[in-house]
C-alpha cells in the first residue's frame, strides 16, 4: 500500500503508474491523480510546469487564435514546439519567477506568466517574444492597438467594427468615464477593435 503525495490517500501500488526514475518504482500520486492532470495542462503549468508543458500550452493556444480571430488573420506563427520549449529552457528562470507570483495570487489568471510579441505588429518569432504576466500584455496590447498603424487601417477596413449600434455609440462617452475600452468592449462582446474604431470617429467628428 502506498499514500498518493496528491489526494492524499492510501491505495494499492497497482494503482501507481510505474516510474523507473523514483526508489520506489512508482510514480508519487495515484493513476486517478496523474490522469487527471495529463487532461488538464493548465494544472500541470501550475503544480509542476515544465517548458515543455508551457510551450505546448502557447502553441496550442496561438493556433487557436491565428484560426480564429479575425485580428490575427496575417499573423504568422514561425516557430516549433521544439523550438519555444528550448526558448523556455533559456528563459526558464524568469518564467519561475512570474510563476511564483501567479501561485502567491493563487493563480489569478491575469498573474499568469504568458508569451508576448515585443512588437505587437510583428509576427510570433523567436526574437519577437517575450514572458510577461497576462496583465501587463493586456495592457500593452491595448496601448500597442491605439498606436499602431496597420492596426488603424485594418479597423476602418474591418466590417465587424459596425457591430456596434447608435445606441451603443450614444453610451460610449459616459461608459469611457468608467471604464477602458477594453472592458467595454467585453460587456458588449464586441472586438476590442470595435470600441477603439468608434472612439476614434468619436473624437474626429467632434467640432
Ligand atoms: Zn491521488
Amino acid at each position: 500500500m502506498k499514500k498518493c503525495t496528491r489526494c492524499g490517500t492510501v491505495k494499492s501500488e497497482l494503482e501507481y503508474y510505474k516510474d523507473k526514475r523514483t526508489s520506489t518504482g512508482l510514480y508519487s500520486e495515484c493513476k486517478k491523480c496523474h490522469d487527471t492532470r495529463l487532461r488538464s495542462p493548465l494544472n500541470w503549468l501550475k503544480e509542476s510546469p515544465t517548458p515543455e508543458i508551457a510551450a505546448r500550452l502557447n502553441i496550442y493556444a496561438i493556433q487557436n487564435r491565428l484560426k480564429t480571430q479575425v485580428s490575427y488573420s496575417n499573423r504568422l506563427l514561425l516557430f516549433t514546439l521544439e523550438e519555444l520549449t528550448s526558448f523556455y529552457k533559456k528563459n526558464w528562470e524568469t518564467f519561475m519567477k512570474l510563476h511564483g507570483v501567479w501561485k502567491s495570487h493563487g493563480y489569478e489568471y491575469r498573474h499568469r506568466p504568458s508569451l508576448d510579441r515585443i512588437n505587437n505588429d510583428g509576427n510570433y518569432s523567436l526574437d519577437n517574444i517575450q514572458i510577461i504576466p497576462i496583465h501587463e500584455n493586456i495592457r500593452k496590447d491595448h496601448v500597442g492597438k491605439k498606436f499602431s498603424t496597420i492596426h488603424k487601417l485594418r479597423m476602418s477596413e474591418s466590417s465587424s467594427n459596425k457591430k456596434i449600434d447608435r445606441q451603443r455609440q450614444e453610451q460610449l462617452p459616459d461608459l469611457l468615464k468608467e471604464h477602458s475600452p477594453y472592458k467595454i468592449a467585453k460587456m458588449w462582446g464586441v472586438a476590442p477593435a470595435a470600441v477603439h474604431y468608434w472612439i476614434k470617429k468619436s473624437h474626429s467628428s467632434q467640432p
